[in-house]
């Protein structure tokens, strides 16, 4: 059995507390070393630096490193771990610009290390066999729904709505990485309309249509004002049939009976798919999703609506 890859966690905030530091605990291939964050806390369980630079200058032996930040600190402290020879996972969204993404998987190039920009979604457990039932059938129709409570999931983060936060993309940007790992073709933004509080930098719903290169339609829908039930929902329709993947991927529905439903695992078959990257030698680095809120940014119709206080 090779050594444990000895990884430090650098933003120690919702995601790091409810997902990165129990799986890594729970998967063999990691030792969890140390912890990098602006207010260290204590009860993180871990040595914690509030700094990376500090914490790579106390743990010399670490291997990796795991950016958990929002998304605008991304490319400065992982350009600082790869060029202190770490191994990198990026958190999603893997950075603020499409360009800095690029130019850190250029570096990890170079210099021989692994960077992962991870898309925690693909690894629900219903999007592999998505993919796998559309990939035989034709498809005419698609529909991404998803609708979610920003006061309940985001509450006080103020990043969010502060450029590069990107705002209701910060949720959409998850359905756009099912689309493209589900999707047989590649598609391209033709139209959007994004919504943007008046008093913040970043929008709170938006409406886009994509088409792929056969001609098909793909309309999606983001919208963070919504309260009571949480619909996070593709629709696909085809030849032989309606695929609905619902609950983020965790669902999936065929002409509206259940084929799977399975219990969230989505970040354990991320370090899974980390660990096996770093063992092979190689980067997993995908920006499609990016690209879409990139595009819809620079294409959409900007439309100013009523403030927004958390
Ligand atoms: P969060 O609760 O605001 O946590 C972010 C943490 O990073 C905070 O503790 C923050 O400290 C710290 N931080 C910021 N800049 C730093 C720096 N330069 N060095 C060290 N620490 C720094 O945000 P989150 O919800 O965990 O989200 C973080 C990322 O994970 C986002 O990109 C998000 O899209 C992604 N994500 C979140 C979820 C979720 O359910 N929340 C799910 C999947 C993915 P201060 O607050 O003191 O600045």
């Amino acid at each position: 059995m090779t050594a444990p890859i000895r990884i430090g966690l650098v933003g120690i905030g919702k995601i790091a507390r409810d997902q990165h530091i129990p799986n890594l605990r729970a998967n063999p291939a990691f030792d969890l070393v140390a912890g990098a964050s602006h207010h260290a806390m204590e009860d993180a369980g871990l040595p914690l630096y509030l700094t990376l630079g500090e914490m790579l200058d106390a743990h010399p032996e670490l291997d990796a490193v795991s950016i958990c930040t929002p998304p605008q600190a991304r490319h400065e402290l992982a350009h600082l771990a790869l060029t202190r020879g770490k191994h990198v996972f990026l958190e999603k969204p893997p950075g603020a610009t499409l360009s800095e993404v690029e130019a850190l998987s250029r570096e990890a190039g170079r210099l021989g290390r692994t960077l992962f920009a991870s898309w925690h979604s693909r690894f629900a457990p219903a999007v592999e066999p998505a993919r796998l039932w559309l990939a035989g059938r034709r498809i005419t129709a698609v529909r991404i729904d998803w609708r979610e409570d920003v006061r309940k999931w985001h509450p006080g983060q103020a990043w969010i709505w502060q450029p590069g936060g990107l705002g209701v993309f910060d949720p959409g940007i998850n359905a756009l990485s099912i689309a493209t790992a589900i999707l047989p073709r590649p598609f391209f933004l033709t139209d959007a309309e994004l919504r943007f509080p008046a008093n913040q930098a970043a929008p709170i719903a938006a409406d886009l249509s994509f088409r792929d290169d056969s001609g098909l339609e793909i309309t999606a829908a983001f919208d963070w004002l919504q309260t009571g039930l949480q619909t996070w929902d593709i629709r696909v329709d085809t030849d032989d049939g309606q695929l609905l993947l619902s609950m983020g991927g965790t669902v999936m529905s065929v002409d509206g009976k259940p084929v799977i439903q399975a219990a969230d695992a989505e970040y354990a078959g991320l370090y899974r798919h980390f660990a096996e990257l770093i063992a092979g030698g190689v980067s997993d680095v995908d920006v499609s999703p990016l690209r879409h809120v990139a595009d819809a940014f620079m294409r959409g119709r900007r439309v100013v609506t009523d403030a927004f206080e958390d």
